[in-house]
């Protein structure tokens, strides 16, 4: 069913079902497209509830927030069942991204009764100033209005309904449409009741939520190109992102996407590492790449380094390692079509390919794998240096210094990029280290990208094509402020002002007065 502004709607669009990802039965119920009618009366009732949404205290919105937080886990075993079953995912993993969705959501709920990421700043008038007046300048930061969330499928609870994109919408003060992930819409439908439930005990506008299922793009353009959608939040696909960037700067007003994509998140071994700890290095990085059948948008798929001691062993280590692993289940079938195809097309390019392919491998697994590429291969072949979704790693050994910085100046931004080095390692090259910092949103030093701490000093994003906005971060407090805008108030009664801004700031939040905390 859809949540639609507190409704519960079926409808008569076309019908699908999730998909069983080990062996593809469908799975029950059934679901119903939502139709261009439905879409336009969220996004209609989104826009009616905007202004009293971002009007309401910031306990209230604390409060939503927290109702949220517990009615997830009020769905108790009923929820991790079906996330399984829709995702094929570990039960262990299920309860832990759980966990962590609704820790988000408590951080959110903490972070607006606290008040001060509003960011207000006051500069006091000075009518004497020569030669010309200064006025009283207020300003603070605002909800921008309605936004349209669209998950991942890889994280069915952390960047799906009540993920990462919708936990800050509401805490800014923004209604929020999901238009939820065809893989796992049984999963969206348990969440999103929890949402709406919280909405109506709350005393919220209706239209503060609505949950659309759609597997088809017309579904997801039409709510992108809804004048009443002031922001979208993605996480999925570099395809997925760059179509709805595209349609959002297409429109009559342009809105912000802020979009989280692939990232092959490039790991570089530096000598040092290499001769001193190469084959523990491989084995790290490798366990990170099976992790979840390399299912994570920070799962390192590439690895430089340069030829020399150690070399030799680093390199069995990491085949021995990938070859070896078993492979496992897709989240669903098109995620495991897309790594064939992958496959099949990586190919076709001149890179040596390692896997164990030759071993038994249920219909709906997918298989890990090494790739060896030349530098010149590398830097021939745009196809390379792009994500490959699922467990493997393309690997590249640089013959010295010169070239490893060639390669590394032709890669995209990536969300993270992780180096190892031992001793003068970081300082011998350091061009390296400045090439890959210039091209990731968070560098790790000596550990595997996989494993995002949700912190506010947290940077996940990056420069294009990693995200579509790499000064924002989508995991952290930080996140909330994709979702708003700066206003200023300019010698506005006191009583007419916002609380934040007023002078005896009766909640107490940090400001700037003057250029001075206070
Ligand atoms: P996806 O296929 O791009 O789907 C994400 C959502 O976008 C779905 O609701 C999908 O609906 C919709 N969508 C995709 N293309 C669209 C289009 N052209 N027009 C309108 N809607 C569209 O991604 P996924 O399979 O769920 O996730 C796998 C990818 O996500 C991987 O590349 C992974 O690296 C990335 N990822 C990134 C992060 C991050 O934070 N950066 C986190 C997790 C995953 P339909 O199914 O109807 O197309």
């Amino acid at each position: 069913m859809h949540f639609l502004a507190g409704s519960v709607e079926g409808g008569d669009g076309a019908p699908f079902s999730a998909l069983d990802p080990i062996g593809g039965a469908e799975l029950q119920p059934v679901y119903r497209e939502a139709s261009k009618d439905q879409v336009d009366r969220a996004c209609v009732a989104a826009a009616a509830a905007a202004d009293p949404f971002a009007a309401t205290p910031p306990a209230t919105r604390a409060a939503l927030l927290r109702d949220i937080a517990d009615g997830l886990q009020g769905l108790g075993d009923a929820l991790v069942e079906r996330v399984q079953a829709e995702t094929a995912l570990p039960a262990a993993r299920v309860e832990g991204e759980r966990a962590r969705t609704i820790m988000q959501l408590n951080q959110f709920a903490d972070l607006v009764e606290d008040g001060s990421w509003v960011d207000a700043r006051i500069d006091h008038a000075d009518p004497d100033r020569q030669p010309m007046p200064k006025p009283d300048l207020r300003r603070m930061h605002l909800p921008l209005g309605p936004v349209a969330v669209f998950g991942a499928s890889n994280f069915p609870l952390a960047y799906s309904v009540a993920g990462g994109d919708t936990a800050p919408a509401l805490a800014a003060g923004c209604p929020v449409i999901v238009k939820g992930h065809p893989a796992h819409p049984g999963t969206s439908e348990m969440v999103g009741g929890v949402i709406q439930a919280a909405v109506a005990k709350n005393g919220l506008p209706a239209g503060t939520f609505s949950l659309l299922h759609g597997r088809l793009h017309e579904t997801g353009e039409a709510l992108v190109s809804h004048e009443a959608v002031k922001a979208v939040g993605f996480t999925g696909s570099h395809g997925g992102g760059r179509a709805l960037c595209d349609i959002a700067a297409a429109r009559r007003e342009p809105i912000p996407v802020f979009a989280e994509m692939g990232s092959a998140n490039p790991v570089v071994v530096l000598p040092n590492a290499l001769r001193q700890r190469g084959a523990a290095v491989a084995a790290q990085l490798a366990a990170s790449a099976l992790l979840a059948q390399g299912q994570f948008c920070t799962s390192p798929g590439m690895v430089v380094w340069l030829d020399g001691e150690g070399s030799e062993a680093f390199s069995a280590t990491l085949r021995e390692q990938l070859t070896g692993a078993a492979p496992g289940p897709a989240v669903h079938p098109s995620i495991r079509q897309g790594y064939e195809r992958a496959m099949a097309e990586l190919t076709t390019l001149p890179v040596e390919l390692s896997a164990a392919a030759d071993r038994a491998v249920n219909s709906s697994d997918v298989c890990p794998a090494l790739l060896q590429a030349t530098p010149q291969a590398f830097l021939q072949n745009a196809r390379l240096r792009t994500e490959i979704y699922g467990p493997a790693v393309l690997a590249v050994v640089c013959e010295d210094a010169a070239q490893l910085q060639q390669v590394l100046a032709a890669l995209d931004g990536h969300l993270t990029a992780t180096v190892h080095g031992d001793g003068a390692d970081f300082v011998e090259h350091a061009a390296a280290v400045a090439a890959l910092r210039s091209r990731a949103g968070r560098l790790i030093a000596n550990g595997v990208p996989t494993g995002v701490e949700v912190s506010s000093a947290m940077v996940h994003g990056g420069p294009y094509p990693a995200a579509s906005d790499a000064r924002f971060s989508a995991v952290g407090v930080t996140s909330i402020l994709r979702w708003v805008r700066p206003a200023c108030w300019q010698d506005w009664p006191q009583d007419q002002l916002p609380v934040e801004l007023q002078d005896d700031n009766p909640r107490g939040i940090s400001r700037l007065v003057n250029g001075e905390p206070g």
